[in-house]
């Protein structure tokens, strides 16, 4: 049997923590029999004994009642985590196409000239859910797609070196970096003034960050850096690479993100897009559009755009 997956679904008294195996979802604290795993936060702050505890419960039949996957309300799985992490031109083919669009040429490849990797924040609140209608085109004229692989902490991480920094990482889902292309300069500032970018206005609206559908165990990836990952608008393939194209591995990004600030269980680090974006393409989203994202692996996250 395929291992489990972790899920936030939405009851009448909120957002729940639960288990899917196959198509069957259970509650999380009835089938560990730990009644504080109400939410994915709860289960990812105690995470190395919950993933023993849902394992052992799933290797059998599980003792709990479950229902269908099929009739259950998804949400992002995590609700809400105290931060969101974005690795910025994580991918060479997407760095050039970015540039290219200004007529500049290629910035040096940041690893080779012994940089670190860099990372912009969107709000927590920013998280949209599986299936979500995006409001956002009359926020922007230039709204745009960057599939990505999230990572979700699960334990407290001070100082990771890339030896280590994956044992922190709980799991996996897919991210979509929605972004207002338009609104990433000021125009009103100065030409070449330092004043002249606004990640906030450009990264974190409402509805710029569709997560899930679910968290699939780390357990169950063996290298998150030789994933495929897809995305298609109105089936129109868009994006199609691999995770080992990053310039910066993620347990790279972990060590430095930890470097100088501890990151918490529930923390989800988007890991970057490759090539194909809207932007490179002169195309942006329009009402009505769908947007379909794939990660090898993993599992599709799709959202339409009002
Ligand atoms: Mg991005």
């Amino acid at each position: 049997m395929a291992g489990f997956k972790l899920v936030t679904y939405q009851t009448e008294s909120g957002p729940r923590a639960g288990i899917v195996l196959g198509e069957t979802v259970f509650n999380a604290a009835e089938l560990t029999g730990r009644p504080a795993y109400a939410t994915m936060l709860a289960v990812l702050e105690d995470w190395p004994r919950a993933n023993d505890l849902i394992r052992t419960a799933t290797r059998g039949t599980p003792k709990a009642k479950g229902w269908k996957l099929s009739e259950t309300h998804l949400r992002a799985p995590v609700l809400w985590p105290s931060a969101i992490y974005c690795a910025g031109a994580n991918y060479s083919d997407h760095a050039a196409e970015m540039v290219a669009r200004m007529n500049r040429p290629l910035d040096p490849n940041p690893k080779e000239k012994g940089g670190r990797s860099w990372h912009f924040l969107k709000s927590p609140r920013a998280i949209a859910d599986p299936g979500e209608v995006i409001e956002a085109v009359w926020y922007t004229k230039k709204l745009d797609w960057e599939v990505e692989l999230a990572a979700v902490i699960g334990r407290e991480t001070k100082k990771a070196t890339v030896a280590t920094a994956l044992d922190y990482v709980a799991g996996y889902t897919v991210a979509n970096d929605v972004s207002a292309r338009d609104l990433a300069r000021r125009s009103e500032a100065a030409e070449g003034s330092p004043f002249s970018f606004d990640w906030t206005g450009q990264k974190c609206f409402d509805g710029s960050c569709p997560l899930g559908p679910w968290i699939v165990p780390a357990d169950d990836i063996a290298d998150p850096q030789n994933l495929a990952l897809k995305l298609w608008v109105n089936d129109v393939l868009k994006q199609d690479s691999n995770t080992n194209k990053m310039i910066f591995s993620l347990a790279e990004q972990i060590a430095h993100l930890s470097h100088g600030m501890t990151l918490y269980p529930g923390d989800i680090i988007l890991t970057g897009t490759p090539a194909g974006v809207g932007a490179g393409r002169g195309e942006f989203l329009k009402a009505g559009d769908v947007v379909k994202l794939e990660i090898e692996r993993i599992g599709t996250l799709s959202n339409s755009i009002a």
